[in-house]
């Protein structure tokens, strides 16, 4: 079993990077792929860990993408955190961050809910702050009773304080993924849209746009869902991957590697996106 998907408190987790690979070996994972939002800060501490772990320690990224007048969701699996463009251009994306949060804090201000910066560094055990340490600091200030309240009520994406975020278009992301080294996948594509969504014609323009896989495994599928993205890709000739998308505390529920419980990442999954790694590197 195997896990391509989590966050540590780098990004929107809770956990260090350190306790994810501890957190991995108990499980009994073959591997674990680091994949914070925007950021490789975790990562140092992170392989730090590989000399007293059997479980492979992967680096890996999430991007947010603007697709179809929504946010879809891109992982860069295998990328090399030594390079020092992607870097740079993950330091513009946590800029832009920055400028959100900005526009954001002050949004909810108008609406009679002042937050400042501080507040929100507060809840946050890193520099890059999410819409998740917003809520938390929303909850903190007495304007909501529970973090989900403030998503509910206020920061959700269809809620009145929502300010979007100039997001990447999908073949940017996959530019930039594929210039680091690493393989772009369309994470979670149940959230981004399930039920009557064509989703064999969206698929194809994004694998027209140079996506390589999709992760046909997820911490939050049902038993269909995960059989109808596994065969979409299958039947697309795309890589299939996946992961728990754990967030430790930020999203109860969710287990490393095993997700609600059912989740079984197959290890032969590693093995492919890595021979598409290496195709990869030859074009
Ligand atoms: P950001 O990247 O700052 O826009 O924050 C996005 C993060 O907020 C996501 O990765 C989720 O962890 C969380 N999030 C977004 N919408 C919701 C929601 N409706 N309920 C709970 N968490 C959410
Ligand atoms: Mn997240
Ligand atoms: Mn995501
Ligand atoms: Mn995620």
């Amino acid at each position: 079993m195997i896990d391509l998907h989590c966050h540590s408190h780098h990004s929107d987790g809770t956990d260090t990077p350190e306790r994810l690979a501890l957190l991995a070996e108990a499980a009994g994972l073959a591997a674990l792929c680091l994949t914070d939002h925007d950021t490789l800060g975790g990562i140092p501490d992170f392989l730090a860990q590989q000399s007293k772990v059997k479980v492979r320690l992967l680096v890996g990224i999430e991007l947010s993408c603007r697709f179809l007048g929504r946010s879809l969701h891109v992982l860069g699996l295998l990328v090399d955190p030594a390079d020092a463009l992607f870097q740079i251009r993950l330091a513009e994306l946590r800029g832009r961050r920055e400028d959100r949060n900005r526009r954001l804090f002050l949004r909810l201000a108008e609406l009679g809910y002042p937050l400042t910066r501080e507040d929100v560094q507060a809840q946050a055990d890193s520099p890059l702050l999410s819409r998740v340490h917003v809520a938390r600091a929303l909850a903190v200030k007495g304007f909501v009773r529970r973090p989900q309240e403030a998503f509910e009520r206020l920061i959700g994406d269809e809620g009145p304080a929502f300010v979007p975020r100039e997001e990447l278009s999908p073949a940017e992301a996959v530019r930039w993924i594929r210039e680091a080294g690493g393989v772009p996948v369309v994470a979670h594509p149940g959230r981004f849209a399930g039920g009557a969504f064509h989703w064999d014609e969206a698929m194809q323009d994004l694998q027209r746009e140079g996506l390589e896989g999709l992760e046909g495994y997820y911490g939050e599928y049902r038993a269909a869902e995960q059989r109808y993205f596994v065969e979409l890709g299958r039947r697309l000739g795309m890589v299939i991957t996946g992961g728990s998308d754990y967030h430790g505390l930020n999203k109860p529920g969710i287990r490393l590697g095993s997700g609600r419980g059912g989740l079984r990442v197959p290890d032969a999954l590693l093995e492919a996106l890595e021979a598409q790694q290496r195709r990869g590197a030859w074009n």
